[in-house]
Parts: structure tokens; sequence; C-alpha cells
């Protein structure tokens, strides 16, 4: 792990950070950094080395990057690629961890998904147990609600995706009202493009007022034509 560190930093592991000098002993880049990695402050890291503390920050500021995160240890690891679990004390690739935790790779803490997954195995009554009662407590009403809302912004998103791919989205688009038209969107309703974005006669833009609630079967029936025909719209539509 340290010659990984090392090699992030283009740091060579025989390259000599601190000269001896009177009392203070010669510290080469392999030791600096295997001090900071094994220690949880920085104040840990100066007996190992035998310099004093303001030396010690000198050599900081002289050789490392600024401090991205809490810790150094932290820090070092995460430019390897590295988180430690706090289960298992491991240090392991950032993918062998939640998606959260890999996230977080600049903060202590976070499981691995080894541990993670025994954990969830050792106490399978228990956590039964905990989401029975947390069903019981009001939770399937916001189970559903949270389901609904998640799948309203997939939705909402995959359009944003296929309106920008085509070009469709104008620069003046509300994304807000748009965003908002998604949420709202009724049981058993789908939100369609009145105008639809790749139509036969003329395309559509996706913008909040060329948005329009269909029923489900209404809307696998309507394709990529214009419908219902609403009054005003007519005069708008070209016919062959
Ligand atoms: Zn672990």
């Amino acid at each position: 792990m340290i010659d990984k560190i090392l090699s992030a930093l283009q740091l060579e592991p025989a390259v000599i950070i601190k000269k001896k000098y009177g009392k203070n002993p010669e510290v080469s880049a392999y030791k600096f950094i295997e001090a900071l990695v094994t220690s949880n402050n920085v104040y840990e890291a100066v007996p190992k080395l035998g310099l004093s503390r303001s030396t010690l920050d000198r050599a900081i500021k002289e050789w490392l990057p600024p401090l991205e995160g809490k810790t150094w240890s932290v820090y070092l690891k995460s430019l390897a690629g590295l988180k430690s679990c706090s289960s298992c004390k491991q240090d392991k690739p950032l993918d062998e961890f939640s998606f959260r935790a890999h996230n977080k790779s600049l903060q202590k803490g976070g499981d691995c998904r080894d541990c993670r997954k025994k954990y969830r195995e050792e106490n399978k009554e228990h956590l039964k147990d905990l989401k029975s009662k947390w069903l019981d407590n009001g939770g399937r009403q916001l189970n559903l609600d949270n389901q609904r809302r998640n799948k309203d912004i997939v939705y909402s998103r995959n359009a944003q995706y296929r309106a920008n791919k085509i070009g469709a989205t104008p620069p003046w688009a509300d994304h807000k009202a748009i965003a908002e038209f998604y949420r709202n969107c009724p049981v058993g309703y789908e939100v369609d493009h009145i105008f639809p974005l790749q139509g036969e006669l003329l395309c559509g833009l996706h913008t909040h007022d060329n948005l329009q609630y269909l029923t489900v079967a209404a809307n696998r029936s309507k394709g990529n034509k214009i419908y219902p025909l609403t009054h005003d719209l007519k005069p708008y539509i070209i016919t062959t």
C-alpha cells in the first residue's frame, strides 16, 4: 500500500524527506508515508519518526498536497484507492464498499461489503423484527410513497436525457416546472409530450407546456402521433 501511495504522489521511496540533522534522524519518503498512514493523527506520527512536531509539519507542507478530508491516514489511503473497514480493520479497494461508503472515501468509517453481509446473516431475525416493526408503524405507506417518488424522478430524468440527446430542450425550458409536472403525475397516468419529441409531421420540445397526463393505455396507443387534437392546435397541424 505504501508503494501505491508513493507512486500516486510521484515520490520515490528512497527520496530523503529530512536529512540527518543533530538529534533528528534521516527520514525517507517511505518511512514518512508509513508513519502518517499508520497514525490516527500527526501527533502519533511524531515519535515514530523521531522528529519534532514543527519539523514534521514543515515536511508535510513541503512534500504533500493540501490535506483533503480530516486525517492523513484516510486521505493517503484514498490516493491509493483504498479505505479501511471499520469492522475488520482491513484496507480494501474502494469498490469493496457500498456505494455510499465508497463516495465518502475521505471520511473515516464504513464497513466493507463482506462485513455488512456477515452482519446481515448473523442478525437475520433481529433485522426481520426491526423491519416488521417499522412497517407496522406506518413504514409501509412511507415505503410506497418513496417508491412512487423515486419512480417519478427516474421518469423525469429519462425524459430529460432523451430530450437532450436529440436537442429538444430549449435553453429557456423551465426545469423546475418540468420536474414538478412529473412529480404530480396522478396514479395510473403517464407524462406525455403533446407534440412528440420525434413526431412524424413536426417535433415538439421538452418544455412543461408541451406536457400532459395520459392514461397508460392512451399513451401506448398514441405512439408518436399528436393526440388528443385540441381545437386550438388544429390550425397549426399541416395535413397532406
Ligand atoms: Zn470489513
